[in-house]
């Protein structure tokens, strides 16, 4: 497949911007060779500079549960967009989109729109530590959740400890108040509780972790968070950010039957746009300025183009013929089980995981629980994966800790496509 243009184009970019992208994992660094440079896409398909198209198993790494371009949300920007595309007041879209927010999360009340998942949590983390007057928090090793500084940081396995900056010029001081435990390890999380009693003032996790590759919640795990938090008087914060309306219309809060008391949200609910939100308890988010005294601000937040895409991606999931849930379910479940039959059939071992139309294929065997598990996967093989996926035009997301994910706009022929070239592939890297 020839891609002169993207290689040309990927040159020019890196002389103006570092590493020629405006997020790391776009460059291919671990997956190897250059980056392509999408032109267009509609549906499940996108076609690079060169005119080559693939099916996109991308989806933008979450956020376009309708698929690209989808016709309601297109001519929504358009009439939005010839009107003004921010004011900076108030605008009745906004209220909208925040009531069908709150009418889907169970425990979601009140939500504050702002533009990314990073400010999401960012500003979650401060009302938790305004709200319980304590400076710990709790994550998970592999959960990710955004750049905020105090939360990039991994740690040791194996127990709760306290973590070390995982990027320069994030300092000591700023992660000293964060505490990493592994994943699904409920044992680690109470004992970080029993160290720092009356210290935590919150749990962040991703209810289903997508950002390691998808591990989904051993039985239990989230209840027993609960039961900490509420013993301890911490909060918990669900990053819903990945599964907020994609799991299902109730996240993952509606699926578990668990209400956090914070809950973060991005993606879906900007269908392509920029976009983040958090929200809970009524009372905790009265704490926000101007009801309260925590400040959080933003001069674009809850602009008119996102909150009119966001508008039309979760009313188009009502509007959709069928459930698309139950859709989501069976194509993610066809799927999962057709990548593990090729598995089988090749000596390649696979572990296939999965949460709705969210699906990870790890290069090990499984199951995958946490991020030492994820970590045992051969990355090597991924890469070549990945490279034989594309040549034969299915993009596959271009790192093995990412989510592949499936949209309404993803057929079941798509699906076979993707299992026939998943079948060459693994013949290929055996
Ligand atoms: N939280 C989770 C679970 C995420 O997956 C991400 C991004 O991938 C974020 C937060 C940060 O969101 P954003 O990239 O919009 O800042």
């Amino acid at each position: 497949m020839k891609r002169s243009k993207s290689e040309q184009a990927f040159k020019q970019a890196q002389k103006f911007m570092p590493g020629g992208v405006s997020s790391p994992v776009r460059a291919f660094g671990s997956v190897g060779g250059t980056p392509v440079f999408m032109r267009s896409a509609s549906g499940s398909w996108v076609t690079d500079l060169d005119g080559n198209r693939y099916l996109d198993m991308l989806g933008s790494w979450g956020p376009l549960l309708l698929g690209h371009a989808h016709p309601e949300v297109v001519t929504s920007l358009q009439a939005v967009a010839a009107d003004g595309t921010s004011f900076g007041t108030p605008i009745a879209n906004e209220t909208r989109l925040a009531k069908i927010i709150v009418d889907a999360l169970p425990a979601v009340d009140m939500v504050r729109l702002v533009n990314s998942g990073t400010e999401a949590t960012m500003s979650a983390l401060r009302l938790a530590r305004a709200a319980t007057r304590r400076s710990k928090i709790l994550k998970f090793a592999g959960n990710y959740h955004g750049h905020v500084d105090s939360l990039l940081v991994s740690a040791g396995s194996g127990v709760a400890t306290l973590a070390l900056p995982d990027s320069p010029g994030v300092t000591r001081g700023t992660s000293s108040d964060t505490l990493v435990a592994p994943y699904n390890s409920l044992e680690a999380a109470r004992r970080a509780f029993e160290d720092h009693a009356g210290e935590l003032a919150a749990v962040i996790v991703e209810p289903v972790a997508a950002n390691m590759g998808v591990v989904p919640p051993v039985a239990g795990f989230l209840e027993g968070l609960r039961k900490l938090c509420d013993d301890a008087g911490s909060l918990l914060i669900f990053d819903e950010v990945v599964t907020g309306f994609r799991v299902g219309y109730s996240g993952a809060q509606g699926k578990f039957g668990i209400d956090p008391d914070l809950t973060t949200l991005g993606k879906v609910i900007g269908g392509g746009l920029p976009v983040g939100a958090y929200g809970g308890r009524r009372d905790l988010m009265e704490m926000m300025a101007p009801a309260g005294g925590v400040y959080q601000a933003g001069t674009l937040a809850g602009n008119p183009m996102s909150v009119i895409a966001g508008i039309a991606t979760l009313t188009g999931i009502s509007k959709f013929g069928g459930d698309l849930y139950a859709q989501l379910e069976e194509r993610g479940a066809g799927l999962q089980a057709g990548l593990l039959r090729l598995g089988e059939a090749s000596a390649v071992p696979l572990t296939v995981q999965r949460a709705g139309s969210m699906l990870t294929a790890f290069f090990t065997e499984g199951p995958v629980t946490n991020l030492e598990d994820a970590q045992r996967s051969d990355t090597n093989r991924f890469g070549h994966f990945f490279h034989a996926m594309l040549e034969q035009g299915v993009y596959w997301p271009p790192s093995q800790f990412e989510a592949a994910f499936i949209s309404a706009a993803h057929t079941a022929d798509d699906l076979d496509l993707v299992l026939s070239a998943a079948g060459q592939a693994l013949e290929r890297i055996t």
